[in-house]
C-alpha cells in the first residue's frame, strides 16, 4: 500500500514531488485522491488525468507548480479555487478541499473550504474517495499511507459500488449515469443500500432536472468508455436508458449488431471514428420520432446530427441496396451518405449485404476512373455537361468491372464520341 505513488509514470513522480514540496510555502497540502487512487489500487493503468486535492489556496499554489513544472495554466477558477495545469501528455486538476451544499437538487452545488476528509465524503463513490498525501525529500515522493477513511479499499475489494450518502443522487443526478459506468468498467454490484437509491432516483425522475447539456457530456463519456455496449446494458438493467434516451433499449439485435462491430471482419471500424460509430450503432432501431425527439432534446455536434439525419434515410434503402445488381447501382444509392453512416448501415445490415457495403466503403467509393476531364478533353470532348456525363459513365463502367485500364476507357470514350 505504501508504495502505490512509485507505481505512477517516473516523470509524473517528479512533478508531484516538485508540487509537494513547493506546498509548504505557501502553507498548503497536496493529496492524490480520486480516480487515480482508486486506479493505482487495480493496478490499471493511468489516464491522463490527474486530481489533486489542495488543502490551502490554489490560487497561490497554481502559478507556483506550473511554473516550476514548466507546464501553463489552461483553466482556473479562482472563487472555486481550482486549476488545470497542461505539462507534458499529463492534465493536472488542482482543486481546493471543499464541502458542497445542493440548495435544490442537481444544480451546480455552494462550495465552501473544507479539511480533507469532508472532501472526500461529498464526492460520489466511496471507490473514488480515497487520497494520498504527496511529501517529498530531495526530489521524491516519500512513501506515504493511503487516507480512506470511507471504506474504499474494502469496497474495492468486494467490488461493491457505495454510494457515500442518502442525498447523493438527488444532490446530483450525474452520479447514476458515472456509476454505470463505474460499475461496467470496474465490474463492481452497488451494495443493497445504493441499489435502493438507485431505484428510488430513477423512480423519482431526478435525471430530467438534469440539463441536457450534463447529460450530453456524460453520454460522450460513456461512449469513450472502453467497452460502452456494456455500460448500456447495465443502464438499461438499471431502468436508466429510457429515461436519457426514449427508445433505446438492450437487445439481442443490439448486441448482435454490437458484437459484429467488435468482430470487424472486414476492416470498416478503422474507417470512422469510434465514438461516431458506436453512437450510430446504438440509436439504429429507434423509431424516427425517437430519433427527431433525440435531436430536439440534444444539442448534439453538427457530425452527430448528420450522422442521425444520414441513418434516417439509408435505413429506408435496405431494400434497394439489397436489389442493387452492380457495383455502380449501389455506388449511386450510398454516394449521398457520410462514411460513418455508411460504417454503421454496415454493422447492422444482414450478413448478405456486409460484403457490399464493405467493398463500397473500402475500394468503389474512392475509385477514380483510369481518364480524368484533362484526358477526356485531349481526347476530343468538348468542355461541358456532356463531359461531366461521359466522366460519371466512364467511373461506373470502370467500377462495374466493363473497363480495367486506360486503353480500355480510351477505347470507350472514342466510342462514346462516334456514337453521340
Ligand atoms: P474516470 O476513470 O472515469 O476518469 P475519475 O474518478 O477520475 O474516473 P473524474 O470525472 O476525473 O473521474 O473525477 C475525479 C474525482 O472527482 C472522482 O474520482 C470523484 O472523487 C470526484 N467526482 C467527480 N464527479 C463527481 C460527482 N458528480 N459527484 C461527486 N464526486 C465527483
Amino acid at each position: 500500500m505504501h508504495n502505490l505513488l512509485f507505481r505512477l509514470d517516473p516523470a509524473l513522480q517528479q512533478l508531484l514531488a516538485r508540487a509537494a514540496e513547493l506546498a509548504p510555502t505557501v502553507n498548503a497540502t497536496v493529496w492524490l485522491v480520486g480516480g487515480v487512487v482508486r486506479d493505482l489500487l487495480l493496478e490499471l493503468p493511468i489516464g491522463r488525468d490527474i486530481d489533486l486535492a489542495v488543502e490551502g489556496d490554489v490560487n497561490q499554489l497554481a502559478p507556483l507548480v506550473a511554473e516550476a513544472w514548466g507546464g501553463h495554466i489552461t483553466a482556473r477558477h479562482p472563487p472555486f479555487g481550482t486549476a488545470t495545469i497542461v505539462v507534458d501528455q499529463w492534465l493536472i486538476d488542482l482543486a481546493q478541499t471543499r464541502t458542497e451544499r445542493y440548495p435544490r437538487p442537481a444544480i451546480l452545488p455552494e462550495v465552501q473550504p473544507a479539511p480533507l476528509a469532508l472532501d472526500l465524503y461529498r464526492r460520489d463513490y466511496s471507490i473514488n474517495a480515497m487520497a494520498i498525501r504527496l511529501a517529498a525529500r530531495d526530489g521524491q515522493l516519500l512513501p506515504m499511507p493511503l487516507f480512506d477513511p470511507l471504506g474504499g479499499v474494502a469496497d474495492l475489494a468486494a467490488r461493491r459500488l457505495r454510494l457515500l450518502h442518502d442525498q447523493s443522487l438527488r444532490d446530483d443526478p450525474t452520479r447514476l449515469l458515472r456509476g454505470a459506468r463505474l460499475a461496467s468498467r470496474l465490474d463492481l454490484t452497488p451494495d443493497r443500500a445504493t441499489a435502493a437509491q438507485i431505484a428510488a432516483a430513477l423512480a423519482a425522475g431526478y435525471l430530467a432536472l438534469l440539463t441536457p447539456e450534463r447529460i450530453q457530456t456524460e453520454l460522450c463519456l460513456t461512449l469513450a468508455e472502453p467497452d460502452p455496449a456494456a455500460v448500456v446494458a447495465l443502464s438499461d438493467q438499471w431502468g436508466m436508458t429510457e429515461q436519457l434516451i426514449p427508445g433505446l433499449r438492450w437487445t439481442p439485435a443490439l448486441a448482435e449488431r454490437l458484437a459484429r462491430y467488435r468482430n470487424d471482419e472486414y476492416g470498416i471500424a478503422a474507417l470512422a471514428p469510434a465514438e461516431m460509430v458506436m453512437a450510430g450503432l446504438l440509436l439504429y432501431d429507434l423509431s424516427d420520432d425517437e430519433l427527431a425527439m433525440f435531436l430536439q432534446r440534444y444539442h448534439l455536434p453538427t457530425t452527430i446530427r448528420h450522422l442521425i439525419n444520414d441513418l434516417v434515410s439509408l435505413r429506408r434503402l435496405t431494400a434497394a441496396l439489397t436489389a442493387a445488381a452492380s457495383p455502380s447501382e449501389l455506388d449511386k444509392l450510398l454516394q449521398p451518405y457520410s462514411v460513418p453512416a455508411i460504417a454503421v448501415l454496415h454493422f447492422a445490415s444482414n450478413a448478405p449485404m456486409q460484403p457490399a457495403i464493405a467493398r463500397y466503403l473500402r475500394e468503389w467509393r474512392s475509385l477514380r476512373p483510369p481518364l480524368n476531364g484533362d484526358d477526356l478533353r485531349a481526347l476530343g470532348v468538348t468542355p461541358g455537361p456532356r463531359l461531366g456525363q461521359l466522366l460519371h459513365e466512364l467511373r461506373a463502367a470502370t467500377l462495374d468491372g466493363l473497363i480495367t485500364d486506360r486503353a480500355a476507357a480510351e477505347q470507350w470514350v472514342r466510342q462514346q464520341l462516334a456514337n453521340s
